[in-house]
Parts: C-alpha cells; structure tokens; sequence
C-alpha cells in the first residue's frame, strides 16, 4: 500500500480519535513506518506531482477553534503539522490578511490597508496562483471564493489574477454565507474530482458573518466553525477520491486571515485579533511548525511545495513553514 493511501487510512483513523494525545501518538507510529516520507523514497521510484489545496476559512480565533468539535481538521493536523499561534497584519481585517496570505508580501508591498481595496499593488506583488501560471503556465490553477473583493475589483485587477484558469466568485452577502460556502466548495469538489488541478484555493466566509451579525464569539460562531469544518471534509475527502491520487503528493494548507474580540469585532491588535493559525498536511507535511509563524508564510509553502523557490524579485516576506525537507534540499 502507498503512502497516500496511508495518508487516507491514517486521517479516517485519526477521524475516529479526537485527543490530541492519541492523535500525535498516531502521528509518531505511522512516521515511525516509513510512511509517505518523500525522503524514504527510492532513487528508481517515479516522482509524484506536487499538488496544493489551500482552504482559508475567515475570521477563525484558534483558541475557539480548539474548543468546536472539528473532526475533519482534527483528521488534516493528525497528518501534518499545526500552529495556533500566526501572526496576521495591522490591521486585522480581511483586505490586508487575504491579500498578505496570498502574496506573501505585507501591507506595506501589496497596498492593501483596508477592505476598501483603493490602491492594490497586484501587478508588482501578485497572488501565488497567479506566480504559478507566470513560471509554470502548465500548471492548472483555481480559485473560489464567495467574498467578491477576492475576485472581482470593479475593472481593476483583484487579489486573485486574471491569469488563474479556473475561478468562481459567489456572493455570499446575496445567498447567505453558510449556502454560499456550500457551493463554493460544491464546485471546488467538481473540480477536485472531475479535473485535475496542481493549485486550488478555496476561501470560506461563514464563520466571520456569523460572529459578526451575532455580535459574540458564542454559539452561533461556533456553529459556523463546525459547518466550515464539514466543508473542509467535503474537500479533503474529494482529493482521497481521485483515481490518480497514488502518483499524486497533496499538500492541504488551511489558514485564517485574523482572529477577533469577544464582541465579534476585529481590526486592533489585540492578541485575540492578530493571532491565527497555519495547518500543513499530507505527506510530505513535517509533524510541527518550527518558529514563529507569519500570514505571510502560506503562499510561499505553497510555492515550496510544488517547487518553487522564490526569486528575490517577488520580493516575498514568508518562508515555507511546516514541509519536511527533501534530501539534499
Ligand atoms: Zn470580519
């Protein structure tokens, strides 16, 4: 059996077993039988190609996060690596977080300072999508999201590219952000199952409406935390499925672009607001996240991932975080 399909075995048990005890004493057994170690390859076996899915789920405080029942996350970090401790930017809002997440850069480079999007440096420091179709057009990258501003910029180039192959923008504002959520990743789904793409990124917006309108970080949050995990599931259990994922390597990224106060509300810098979190997960994830961790360390563990090492012309801020190094790599 393979070390993907290890992968799957190992995540479904993990599913099973919710104490992080036992989840990291799964870990350490499954590491300790070779498993889906790129380093324990051997020289004749044929190189598997290097995906990346990168779920960004708005507005998630880890700390409650680690209080939700959240079995598919719980099943990814059992297969990886995690850290509840990232720092986001100043200010803790959606425009600068997504942006940095997905550039790599800080506000300062990309522009972006609010959730007003006036001057966006996206042509100097572009999303990692839109980095991959410029060094590897081959590639085929999509993109989901159901809060506009991530997509569409009024004429304007927007966060993500036009370069990017495949993309869908839904409006959760008109369908309401649990529906909208949901068929995103319906679509995110027919994609991962029918097509083949190396690079996705799927954003979810529920849980930050929900504790917005709610005006708490009580159960209504909670709630929407819990529905975002069952899509996170949908999603990963849609990369099992692939009839090619045995000469795949799936590297699964999950992010927040900021966490929040008490009340719901976001933007200072208050622990509680700046502090997200990075999972890391497959096979060739690492078991922990050395260091401090930055928003701005996601696009370039994607890039790693699939391969890339940054020029010093993107002039990105992030490092790759969480990947076992490759030999002599
Ligand atoms: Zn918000």
């Amino acid at each position: 059996m393979s070390g993907q399909s290890k992968w799957s075995e190992k995540a479904n048990a993990a599913q099973r077993a919710r104490p992080g005890a036992l989840l990291k004493g799964l870990v350490g057994l499954v590491i300790a039988l070779g498993f889906g170690c790129g380093t324990s390859q051997s020289d004749s076996a044929p190189a598997r190609r290097a995906k990346v899915l990168l779920i960004g789920i708005d507005g998630v405080r880890p700390d409650v996060l680690a209080e939700v029942q959240t079995p598919n996350l719980d099943a990814l970090i059992a297969a990886g690596a995690y850290t509840a401790g990232t720092t986001t930017t100043t200010p803790s809002v959606s425009g600068p977080a997504w942006s940095s997440m997905l550039t790599g850069v800080w506000p300062e480079k990309h522009g972006v300072l609010s959730n007003d999007f006036t001057a966006p440096r996206y042509d100097e420091y572009p999303d990692f999508l839109s980095h991959l179709e410029d060094v590897r057009s081959e590639l085929t990258t999509v993109a989901v999201a159901d809060w506009l501003p991530i997509m569409e910029l009024d004429g304007r180039r927007a966060l993500v590219g036009p370069s990017i192959d495949v993309r869908e923008a839904l409006d959760g504002y008109e369908l309401g952000w649990a529906e909208a959520d949901r068929r995103g990743v319906d679509f995110a789904v027919s994609q991962l199952q029918g097509a083949d793409p190396d690079a996705t990124f799927v954003y979810l917006g529920n849980p930050d409406e929900a504790s917005h309108e709610a005006g708490s970080i009580g159960e209504e949050y909670r709630e929407a935390i819990a529905m975002a995990d069952a899509e996170v599931g949908r999603l990963v259990r849609a990369v099992q499925g692939r009839g090619t994922l045995e000469s795949e390597d799936w590297l699964i990224l999950v992010s927040t672009d900021h966490g929040r106060r008490a009340d719901g509300g976001h933007g200072g810098d208050s622990p509680e607001e700046m502090t997200g979190f990075i999972l890391v997960s497959g096979p060739s994830a690492d078991d922990v996240i050395e260091g401090p961790t930055y928003i701005v360390d996601v696009a370039v563990t994607a890039l790693a991932h699939l391969g890339i090492d940054p020029p010093a012309a993107w002039g990105l801020d992030g490092r790759a975080v969480g990947l076992r190094r490759s030999p002599g790599g």
